[in-house]
């Protein structure tokens, strides 16, 4: 595995994927061939080091020159985990879109509907979601005024970019995103996963799939509007050279048709570590599992915090080191974490990413990954 180089630049043809998760909330930055970023979602790291914005830093570090522009920002669903970090980003980058799930007809647009929400809204415990929603509310609003445009409606069927590479949304379908939207905020919050904006980058032979949280089943069953609506519309989509795991590699996302399809070595999956069972779980059966017998999986860092004084064996490691790694007992004498709610360690914005650079003929020809990633395998390494 090799080190993430900020002073390696890209070309102006690469293809380059960035994933960043710090263990809460993830970002993926987009260089497209030819110039112009994609930049989805957020994160911030914390703890030891302060708060910084990967994606922020991922463009100022890589963007290839002052034409180098942002060309849309995307939120693919309204959750905590997945806007920390956008009204900074917003602010900074001057995106020329910027882009949410919603329907094609006109009407208020959905980060409206959910700023008046969120101001009304009296602090619950997710108050840092709150906040963090309501900051990207706010900075798109002022983006808005500021540019005299208004935010895209992203669905099924809406060409972002042309060429050389080509981005096109696959997901959510426009009857679905309508039903939703036309449901009140705290109702329709639960159910946002559904929502999310899967998108297709296309260049030449290279094909990848950016998924959100977009789940296959709900409740146990297979719901219409997941995986399996996408499935049967786009084959081709759902075999990509590279996919960025929906929904932190929770089983209930994983769709056989797409883990089968996955070219070798092009799964990146961020944690989500803010629960007791932090995703993606690693026993027999689960996701990382059940990921790992199509391939390797990227993780942009450890699932949840390892216990105190116990170092990892290395960047590259099976399933079953992992989770003898995160449910090692605490040394004694040192002060251990008393619950898994804290992120990961991370040491800087660029240790919870992993940068994969394609060309146009589906071949990985650059790739690197910060201190905090790991790479995981179902056999013990080489
Ligand atoms: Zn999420």
């Amino acid at each position: 595995m090799e080190r993430i180089n900020p002073t390696r630049s890209l070309g102006r043809d690469d293809l380059a994927v960035f994933v960043a998760g710090p263990g809460l909330g993830e970002g993926v930055a987009v260089a497209l061939p030819g110039g112009g970023w994609l930049l989805i979602d957020g994160c911030r790291t914390g703890g030891n080091v302060g708060e910084d914005v990967p994606l922020r830093t991922i463009w100022s570090t890589w963007r290839r020159d002052a034409t180098d522009t942002v060309k849309w920002m995307l939120l693919t669903h309204p959750h905590g985990d997945h806007v920390s970090g956008f009204a900074e980003v917003v602010d900074v980058v001057r995106p020329e879109n910027i882009g949410m799930a919603g329907p094609p007809a006109p009407g208020r647009g959905l980060h409206a509907e959910l700023s008046d929400w969120l101001t009304r809204q009296a602090p619950t415990e997710d108050s840092l979601a709150r906040d963090q929603l309501l900051a990207a509310a706010n900075a798109i609003r002022s983006w808005e005024r500021r540019t005299g445009r208004e935010v895209t409606a992203i669905h099924d069927g809406v060409r972002l970019v042309d060429a050389p590479a080509s981005v096109i949304a696959l997901s959510p379908s426009p009857a679905f995103a309508a039903s939703l939207a036309a449901e009140s905020w705290p109702a329709f919050r639960d159910r946002a996963n559904l929502l999310s904006i899967v998108l297709e980058v296309a260049h030449g032979g290279t094909r990848l799939l950016l998924t959100g949280d977009l789940p296959h089943r709900v409740a146990n069953s297979e719901h219409p509007e997941g995986w399996s609506r996408l499935v049967s519309a786009y084959p081709a989509a759902c075999a990509p050279r590279g996919l960025k795991v929906p929904h932190h590699g929770s089983k209930d996302a994983l769709h056989p048709a797409i883990n089968a399809g996955v070219a070798p070595r092009g799964m990146w999956t961020t944690p989500f570590s803010k629960n007791r069972e932090p995703l993606p779980r690693w026993a027999d059966g689960e996701g990382l599992s059940q990921l790992l017998a199509v391939d390797a999986v990227k993780l942009t860092a450890p699932p949840r915090r390892p216990p105190t004084g116990h170092v990892r064996p290395g960047g590259e490691m099976t399933r079953a080191q992992l989770g003898a790694w995160l449910t090692a007992a605490p040394l004694a004498g040192f002060l251990a974490d008393a619950d898994d709610i804290s992120l990961p360690t991370i040491s800087s914005a660029l240790s919870p990413v992993w940068l994969s650079v394609f060309n146009d003929r589906g071949d990985v020809v650059r790739e690197e990954c910060g201190d905090a990633a790991l790479l995981i395998t179902s056999e013990a390494p080489a």
